[in-house]
């Protein structure tokens, strides 16, 4: 038995139509989302490791948050 290590990244991805601009997911996740001026989320084009686990736990407490349900998590995978 060996130790697993998380490979790949993930995205948080945002449902345009679905989201209604209050920026409660930028409170949440503060490191992984910026707003804009009108307070629409802008969301870190860079896929960010699986293994950053604080990281990682702060897009499902985003996910979790958001009151329209307009936010997922995106697995991207290690590119070779
Ligand atoms: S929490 Fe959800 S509805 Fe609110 S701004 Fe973020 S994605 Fe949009």
């Amino acid at each position: 038995m060996g130790v697993r290590r998380k490979v790949g990244g993930f995205v948080l991805k945002v449902n345009p139509i679905l989201c209604d601009g209050f920026g409660h997911c930028h409170e949440l996740a503060p490191e992984l989302v910026k707003i804009d001026e009108w307070g629409y989320p802008i969301i870190l084009g860079t896929p960010t490791p699986l293994a950053d686990g604080a990281a990682l736990e702060s897009a499902r407490y985003a996910v979790r948050g958001c009151p329209r349900q307009a936010l997922t998590i995106a697995r991207v995978d290690e590119q070779s």
